[in-house]
């Protein structure tokens, strides 16, 4: 059974611009913030901190203990959420580095399938994980004992440990956060009142009132953005939501990712056909905003004009990015949608002036808001590989070309839209999968 409700994000806006005083009162949340998830990265991000993760209560009576709370002269309703917050991106943190290291066991040539097997099961098991990390004794419960004698028979125990160790040195980065942009406030720290937010700041008993666009009111842990150089904030809040289940949604369609547009179907129907213009826009305007920056670093070169046109610039693309797979979704009506796999680093004749970071990062907005738009509405979105998908014929299946925008093959002499060939092969492997 699907959920019948999840998590969403919405967003609140500030009304007016906050005053300067105001905005510099948030920023010392902000940069306090900063300041004690640095201390937690520090202290409990390294192999050491790996046993006081789970549950946390140990890191929040040791932060507790630590003195920093007082010396930064922090509310508690901040000064844990931070703790939490940086506690949430170590244990990410260890997830990436536990499945990179997995790829590596996979991938290692030297390692007999009996040395995997007791690698994974040793990485499985955090207390012997942890121990070894440590160099400690194993100490396991009985029935795990046995299961752990069984998989230590016959491999050299201390040099798999020893490359374990080397493997998370290597792929365990220690975080930190140069950016005080933003907190987390929970709930005994704001109240919506009078057309806006009231929220707690480090002077006692004083808050700062902020307008908002809205009078919505939300009883949830919240995230505040600021943007200091405009005076303007975010309010990220999740609610729940009811997902929508449309009975006429029962289609399959393949999507291929364009060049130009958004997406294609296997149809050959085209979204998103603008999107190249927004990008381009926005592109250039950070090209530009970056060469006048470097050329009079020494003088103002008008940073905040030009923050607030990169701001107003990435709002319209976004705006028409949602619009366009609103629009994707009714028309196409699918039950199930089959999407190419994100390659790590796009070589389809990717047009150099386009800025190629504003590019991939547009592309993870897209995927990011389809998958959420799919969510809400019960539409299954699967993902199929990507290899070869648009050099490959969608009818007979051999290898064709591609000339301006256009799939040739020679094999079965059939034409078409390379993009929609691609769709069709979309389509085509995700129906094999199942
Ligand atoms: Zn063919």
């Amino acid at each position: 059974m699907p959920p019948s409700t999840i998590c969403k994000t919405v967003r609140q806006y500030n009304s007016e611009p906050v005053s300067e005083s105001d905005m510099r009162k948030l920023l010392e949340i902000a940069k306090d913030y900063g300041t004690v998830k640095n201390y937690v990265y520090q202290r409990y991000g390294g192999v050491k901190g790996l046993p006081k993760l789970y549950p946390g209560y140990t890191v929040q009576n040791e932060m507790t203990a630590s003195g920093l709370r007082a010396q930064l002269g922090l509310p508690s309703v901040y000064f844990y959420l931070a703790v939490f917050d940086a506690l949430g991106d170590i244990k990410n943190q260890w997830t990436q580095t536990k499945g990179r290291i997995e790829k590596c066991i996979r991938d290692n040539q030297n390692l007999r399938p009996e040395d995997r097997h007791y690698l994974r099961f040793v990485m499985k098991q955090s207390r012997c994980f942890e121990a070894i990390l440590l160099e400690e004794e194993v100490q396991l419960s009985e029935e795990w004992e046995k299961s752990f004698l069984e998989v230590r028979t016959g491999v050299e125990e201390e040099r798999l440990n020893q490359y374990l160790r080397r493997q998370v040195r290597r792929h365990l980065h220690k975080l930190h956060t140069d950016t005080a942009d933003g907190f987390a406030v929970s709930e005994k720290a704001y109240r919506y009142e009078d057309h806006g937010i009231y929220l707690a700041i480090k002077e006692k008993r004083k808050r700062v009132f902020i307008p908002l666009t809205d009078n919505n009111r939300y009883t949830k842990q919240l995230y505040v953005r600021i943007f200091p150089e405009d005076g303007n904030i975010v309010i990220h809040a999740p609610v729940e939501v009811k997902v929508r289940r449309n009975e006429d949604y029962q289609k399959e369609v393949g999507l291929a990712v364009g060049i130009r547009a958004m997406f294609v179907t296997d149809e050959g129907n085209i979204y998103g056909e603008k999107y190249s213009d927004y990008q381009y826009a926005l592109s250039e305007h950070i090209r530009e905003g970056n060469i006048r920056y470097r050329r009079n670093k020494e003088k103002n070169p008008g940073r905040k004009k030009y923050l607030s046109g990169k701001e107003r610039l990435e709002a319209a693309l976004h705006t028409y990015i949602n619009a366009e797979i609103n629009r994707m979704l009714r028309t196409e009506k699918p039950g199930v949608l089959y999407l190419p796999k994100l390659p790590q680093c796009s070589k389809a004749g990717v047009n150099k002036r386009i800025n190629n970071s504003v590019s991939m990062w547009q592309r993870g907005y897209i995927r990011d808001r389809l998958v959420q738009k799919c969510r809400e509405q019960s539409i299954e979105l699967i993902e199929v590989v990507g290899k070869d998908i648009s050099n490959e014929c969608s009818r007979c299946g051999a290898i064709g070309q591609k000339v301006n925008g256009v799939f040739i093959c020679k094999a079965c002499d059939r034409e078409l839209p390379e993009r929609e060939n691609a769709a069709k092969n979309a389509l085509k492997r995700g129906r094999m999968r199942s």
